[in-house]
């Protein structure tokens, strides 16, 4: 390994990950960014002045020991680096890709403070690959059986997580997934063009390997409640059903044909492989030439607009009511969207859809709006410009401005106790919910959030759940 001082460390460049051309991609569902080689890998671990107080480690949500990794990154030994990461972080070829690393570790990374920071997050996605390429998913030696059962709600990465820890801690885990794939939001949220299915399909596989047993299709709530599962010799519940039911906008017009929520653009794409109709069975909106305006800002929105794109969209929109600095999406993928020819109108709030005399969309009232004072988000509150309307000519729109709570765990566990957003309250460092024996964790928790605090939350759950079965 190369020698060098915290000076010539400083003096390379972060390395720029490899993608597919822009032009190329917009038309496919490939992976967009590329991966590092070994070299770039090593030489971008190298950037890393091994700090004696790493601040990039607070910055993690799990902790996940970064230099340590990193070092071993700079030595070549990307197995070794893959294993340390696997002390804290079940899912790294996913958060690779999707966490938000700009706004976690790479933000408080020392070597950002003069330079760009160590691309943290593609050396993680880089050892992820690495690993599973050269040598398959390592599986780990489980603990003997407890003899305990736990009951799971949601495969997402909460439910993952906290099945990956409890299922290594002996006892007997079955996960209930109301769809009929496993994965939550990682499967039929982001798209395959950031997160390939196949990833999130051999991480789950390593589980099963475990002996983590699936129930897929299983809505709890209408198959089951809580109460019967724990009736039926489970020993406890982690709630991690995610914030799958769409908010939206609430203007007239908007049950018009041609007018999706984003989960259900998505999904249909995404979970039903509807861009490969008649293949697959389940047709979605013809974008072929068309014009799609996709309503918000966050992640949701920019992969509900590039999807569009890939599905042959003439013009496609992004309407924001507020301006780029507010946008809360990923930067990487705002840039992105950017190269891929996606049109952003800021400041614009929809006010109308129109339609014509069969009931399908024609366009879209948007009103222009200036930047008030911060409202209790932080962010400049958007406030309307009297007479500034006009018509934009729109045939679909996607309204992704948000998700809440899906109400069906509510009303069948009246003893469960919940806010006013629909949200389930916990104690935050036992995950415990007011239900003895009931945990939960993720967006039910939070609302929408990352993919790697809801990992955080499932870890944490196991941890308590692991605390409360032995003390039963
Ligand atoms: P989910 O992933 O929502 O999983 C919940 C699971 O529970 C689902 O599979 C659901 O079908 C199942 N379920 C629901 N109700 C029941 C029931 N009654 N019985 C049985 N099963 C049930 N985060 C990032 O960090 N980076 C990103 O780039 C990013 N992009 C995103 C893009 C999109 C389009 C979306 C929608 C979200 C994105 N997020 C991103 C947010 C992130 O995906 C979520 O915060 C995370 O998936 C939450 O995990 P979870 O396990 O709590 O819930
Ligand atoms: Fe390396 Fe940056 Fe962490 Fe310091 S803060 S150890 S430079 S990744």
């Amino acid at each position: 390994m190369q020698t060098l001082s915290n000076k010539e460390k400083m003096k390379i460049p972060r390395q720029a990950m490899p993608e597919q051309d822009s032009l190329e991609r917009s038309k496919n569902f490939k992976e967009v960014n590329l991966g590092f080689t070994e070299e770039l890998a090593k030489l971008e671990a190298l950037r890393c002045i091994q700090c004696p107080k790493p601040t990039c480690i607070e910055g993690c949500p799990v902790g996940v020991n970064i230099k340590d990794f990193i070092q071993l990154v700079a030595e070549g030994d990307f197995l070794g680096a893959a294993a340390k990461i696997k002390e804290d972080n079940m899912l790294p070829a996913v958060c690779g890709r999707v966490c938000p690393q700009e706004e976690q570790c790479e933000a408080k990374c020392i070597v950002g403070k003069k330079n760009e920071p160590v691309a943290i997050g593609r050396l993680e996605r880089f050892v992820a690959d690495f690993e599973r390429e050269h040598v398959g998913i390592r599986t780990p030696v489980l603990k003997p059986k407890t003899g305990k059962k736990i009951a799971i709600i949601g495969s997402g990465p909460a439910g993952l997580s906290c099945a990956g820890d409890l299922i290594q801690m002996g006892h007997d885990v079955t996960v209930f997934e109301a769809l009929h794939e496993l994965g939550g939001v990682l499967i039929y949220g982001i798209p395959e063009f950031r997160l390939p299915k196949e990833i999130v399909k051999i991480e789950i596989e390593s589980l099963k390997k475990l002996g983590v047993d699936f129930q897929t299709n299983a809505v709890i709530g209408f198959t089951d409640t809580i109460d019967e599962l724990m009736s039926n010799g489970y020993d406890a519940v982690f709630i991690a059903v995610g914030a799958g039911l769409p908010y939206f906008l609430k203007i007239s017009g908007e049950n018009l044909n041609g007018v999706y929520s984003a989960n259900e653009f998505l999904t249909r794409v995404n979970l039903m492989k509807a861009y490969r109709f008649p293949e697959f069975d389940t047709p979605v909106f013809n974008c072929k030439d068309k014009n799609i305006a996709v309503f918000g800002g966050g992640n949701t929105a920019m992969d509900a607009v590039r999807t569009s794109k890939r599905l042959g969209a003439k013009n496609a929109y992004i309407i924001y009511r507020r301006s780029d600095v507010e946008m809360p999406a990923r930067k990487e993928e705002v840039h992105h969207a950017k190269q891929e020819g996606i049109e952003f109108i800021f400041l614009s709030n929809p006010v109308e859809f129109i339609g014509d005399k069969d009931g399908w969309l024609q366009g879209v009232k948007l009103q222009k709006m200036e930047l008030g004072e911060p409202d209790a988000s932080g962010r400049r509150k958007p406030v309307p410009i009297e007479g500034s309307e006009y018509i934009l000519d729109i045939d679909m729109a996607v309204i992704a401005v948000g998700n809440g709570s899906n109400p069906i765990i509510q009303k069948t566990t009246p003893d469960l106790q919940f806010n006013k957003w629909g949200n389930i309250v916990v104690d935050e460092n036992t995950m415990k919910t007011s239900k003895a024996g009931v945990f939960a964790g993720g967006d039910i928790v939070t609302g929408g959030a990352t993919v790697i605090l809801a990992m955080g939350a499932g870890r944490k759950a196991a941890a308590a759940i692991n605390d409360y079965l032995t003390k039963l």
